[in-house]
């Protein structure tokens, strides 16, 4: 395993971070002054939070270890006047037309486009993630900028459809926006967390409150000012900041519609809280994600694949794969071509392109991940790669690692680990394997790698996830927006892309117009020749082969 570039101090500071892209970096940077970006730019994105509390929060960078800003907080009152400006907000913003919110939609994939070097620096800086795995936040959000920006009509639109009586009962269904919704957003991918589920809810007439997790802010406001600036009316996105478990409820009591990204844990309290006011939730929640290796696998692809699924943001993904079913007709040459990729894995701390895999967020998901792994080893299973932490290289590194002979009652045998850890299991049996891939609370994301696509795709109708990618690792569906994405069974409900992705935030409103005749007895008939005459109509289109 490579460290690129030179290692760091233990106290994490100054591993390669240098920034020649950015736009961000204080021009008087000194690698051991107190503040690592630009403060001007911190006051510009922090004057975004609605906060009145006078506390603040440290940021600090993942790159560095130095402070990035100090975000103020938010109290409940905060929350309350955020909802106030929301609502007013999104009283206007209903009334605009889907064309003038397209062009507001396209400003802002252009805007995010030329942007995209600042932005990447920002979740570098913030998260500690590799630049090519940043690189996919902006990526994201271009497209669901511009998939919804050009799906309007189709899914918002007033639609025709079947009347009782044809003809005579014209029936349409127009979708009304909820209201203000509230959004509730970690840290793992802290620009696409922060606006993807957003941006449907505006497109649909809603006005947003987001709380991002606090260890991201500034990136997640770096995605509200690109809003501004693409010409969104200024209250419609509203952000407070603070603890989710103080913050979280605040939101839940005054939203028409509650969004939330995070842990199954967390998104149980949510759900349980939604309950109680009636009102509508999505949860997009954690995954044990399974890869499947058949044994007519391009290989190479395979492995390459493989690597993207387990290691891309050092595993906290959450459709990143934490187990994997490899044939056991192609096991040893398969598992030889992994562990060589893996092993030729760059590590680092930077801003730039050219290292493989960055930094874990936080003592917090190293010290699962250690758990986990050591676990593992004391209870049997061999560490074919990987299995240290990297203090070297920063503070919450920690190596892309391969474990084989994981068994029931090791730690991470069903819990999500959240880290660049995976298990790999030998199987004889495709069927044996699906069941195997289907153990398990969770259903987030799977992947089948064969030649025979066609086989994949049936394969998939058995796998219990709610997004299945064929020769993929998540790629494939998480970036096709027209696809729904979410989870089955713990890992969460509702679904964020495509149509369901949209329509969560609207009820739907059926009018119907009668023409003529009316529900009752007509043309001086009693009650019962009108029951009668119905039953012959209604027989009578029936045979029509009316539906
Ligand atoms: P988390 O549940 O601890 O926190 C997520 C967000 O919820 C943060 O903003 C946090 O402040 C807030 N929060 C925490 N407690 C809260 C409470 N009691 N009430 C309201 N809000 C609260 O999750 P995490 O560990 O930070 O994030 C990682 C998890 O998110 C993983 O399990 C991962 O699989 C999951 N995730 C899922 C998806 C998906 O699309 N399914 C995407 C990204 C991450």
């Amino acid at each position: 395993m490579n460290a690129t570039p030179e290692p760091a101090e233990p106290s994490g500071t100054g591993a390669g971070a240098s920034s020649a892209a950015t736009d961000i970096l204080d021009p008087d940077h000194d690698p051991k002054a107190s503040y690592a970006i630009d403060q001007a730019l911190v006051r510009r994105l922090t004057g975004l939070v609605r906060a009145t509390s006078g506390e603040s929060v440290r940021s600090v960078s993942q790159i560095t270890g130095q402070p990035l800003g100090d975000i103020p907080q938010s109290s409940a009152q905060d929350v309350e006047e955020a909802f106030r400006r929301a609502r007013k907000a999104q009283a206007t913003w209903a009334r605009t037309t889907l064309k003038e919110r397209e062009a507001l939609f396209m400003r802002l994939h252009d805007i995010v486009l030329e942007r995209q070097d600042e932005i990447m620096d920002m979740i570098c800086w913030e998260s500690g993630k590799a630049r090519k795995h940043a690189f996919d936040e902006p990526l994201h959000i271009a497209l669901t900028a511009r998939y919804y920006a050009r799906t309007g009509n189709r899914h918002l639109g007033t639609k025709r459809v079947a009347g009782v009586v044809p003809g005579l009962t014209h029936v349409e269904v127009n979708r009304i926006p909820k209201g203000v919704v509230g959004i509730i957003s970690p840290w793992n991918y802290p620009f696409t967390m922060a606006l993807c589920d957003g941006l449907p809810a505006l497109k649909a007439g809603n006005a947003v409150v987001c709380k991002p997790d606090a260890q991201t802010m500034l990136t997640a406001l770096l995605g509200v000012e690109l809003l501004r600036e693409a010409g969104f009316p200024e209250d419609l996105w509203q952000v407070v900041a603070g603890p989710g478990r103080v913050l979280g409820s605040e939101i839940i009591g005054r939203a028409d519609y509650i969004c939330f990204t995070g842990s199954t844990s967390t998104g149980k309290l949510i759900a349980k809280q939604c309950a109680e006011r009636l009102i509508g939730c999505s949860l997009e929640l954690g995954g044990k994600n399974p890869i499947l290796i058949l044994r007519d696998a391009d290989l190479d692809r395979a492995a390459e694949g493989a690597v993207r699924a387990a290691f891309s943001n050092a595993g906290q993904l959450c459709v990143s794969m934490e187990r994997m079913f490899v044939a056991d007709q192609v096991y040893d040459r398969f598992m030889q071509k992994f562990v060589d990729r893996v092993n030729a894995m760059s590590l680092g701390a930077t801003t730039e392109w050219g290292v493989d895999m960055g930094s874990l967020i936080s003592q917090d998901q190293l010290d699962t991940v250690v758990e986990h792994v050591e676990d593992a080893r004391a209870k049997g299973a061999r560490v074919l790669t990987g299995g240290r932490a990297r203090p070297d290289l920063g503070p919450y590194f920690y190596e892309p690692t391969v474990l084989e002979n994981v068994q029931p009652g090791m730690q991470c045998f069903a819990d999500e680990s959240f880290g660049p850890v995976i298990a790999v299991y030998r199987f004889n049996d495709e069927a044996d394997a699906i069941a195997r891939a289907n153990d398990g609370e969770y259903g987030l994301n799977a992947s089948i790698y064969t030649r025979d696509t066609k086989r994949g795709r049936e394969i998939a109708k058995q796998v219990k996830c709610g997004t299945v990618n064929v020769n993929e690792a998540f790629g494939a569906t998480f970036a096709s927006i027209d696809s729904p994405m979410g989870g089955m069974r713990e890992s969460g409900m509702g679904r964020r892309q495509g149509a369901e992705g949209i329509l969560r935030y609207t009820e739907s409103q059926s009018v119907g117009t009668q023409k003529i005749l009316r529900f009752g007895p007509m043309f001086g008939m009693s009650d019962e020749q009108y029951a009668k005459f119905m039953t012959t109509s209604v027989r009578l289109m029936s045979k029509l082969g009316r539906k």
